[in-house]
């Protein structure tokens, strides 16, 4: 795997960013982490991962939901690195009512991260790319991207409209250098997922461990979670030589959930 490489990761302090920043990092990629993190606890992230992997390793508390703080971090990695090679769009929340009940703030919210980020985020970070012929861009959609559930209507369709970017991203820098793939994850036991199995048991009075295995088989056919490591291990691919060619593509990883 290429040495040297600048990757940026939006939400890189849990869950599937987490995971990704470990693996990048362990491939040899200097990085820009970003996401919520209580105090100190992202830096010294930071710097455990510059000890492991002998790698520059930048954090950047942007709040994602504010479209300058986006420019900013992009901005940002540019100025202390001199460029971007990778940028992932990671960084998701989620809130699951009926639509009728779905609070309009929350709806506002999970628009801004989990699409209109990636938009600003990708909207700062082309011109770089362009000039150098160079680029990958990475989208954590969904298998919400794909299909729907209910009571996710903010979630699915923000999910739905980063499938959307993805296609036009990489149509409008196809034959430049730069492709732009969509990751479409089924469930994966991140404290995204935790928090919906543990709210489900205590909604239907079943351990915990019930309601993770009812969540899985409701869903997803291979009744496993989908491992962080194996969509870092996606990731990477895609920003391998051998995906020169792979753009435009939105990639389930989920057990056969979107097979149905
Ligand atoms: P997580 O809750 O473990 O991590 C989310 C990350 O996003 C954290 O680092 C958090 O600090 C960051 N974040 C949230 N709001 C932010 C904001 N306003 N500004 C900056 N950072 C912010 O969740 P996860 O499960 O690792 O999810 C990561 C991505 O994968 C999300 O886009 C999610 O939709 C997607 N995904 C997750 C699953 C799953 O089953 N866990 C499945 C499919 C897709």
């Amino acid at each position: 795997m290429s040495t040297n490489q600048i990757a940026v990761i939006t939400g890189a302090t849990s869950g599937i960013g987490l995971g990704m920043a470990r693996a990048f990092a362990a491939a040899g990629f200097h990085l820009a982490i970003n996401g919520f993190a209580a105090p100190g606890e992202a830096e010294s992230l930071a710097q455990t991962l510059e000890k492991e992997h002998r790698i520059r390793v930048r954090y950047q508390p942007a709040d994602l939901a504010d479209p300058q703080q986006c420019t900013a971090l992009i901005k940002d990695a540019e100025q202390q690195f001199g460029r971007i090679d990778v940028l992932i769009n990671n960084a998701g929340i989620q809130y699951v009512a009926p639509t009728e009940q779905f609070p309009p703030d929350r709806w506002d919210a999970i628009l801004a991260v989990c699409l209109s980020a990636a938009f600003h985020t990708t909207r700062a970070a082309l011109p770089g790319m362009q000039q150098r012929g160079q680029g990958r861009i990475i989208n954590i959609a969904s298998a919400h991207g794909l299909v729907a559930s209910i009571h996710k209507s903010a979630y699915v369709a923000a999910k739905h409209g980063i499938v959307g970017l993805t296609k036009v991203v990489a149509l409008e820098n196809a034959g430049r250098g730069i492709t732009c793939n969509a990751i479409c994850p089924g469930f994966v036991l991140t404290p995204l997922v935790q928090k919906q199995i543990d709210d489900r048991a205590a909604q239907t009075h079943v351990s915990v461990e019930q309601a993770s295995r009812d969540f899985l088989c409701e869903k997803q056919p291979s009744g496993v979670f989908t491992k962080v490591e194996d969509i870092a291990a996606l990731a990477l691919f895609l920003c391998s030589a051998a995906a020169t060619n792979i753009t435009g593509a939105c990639l389930p990883i989920d057990g056969a959930w979107t097979a149905q």
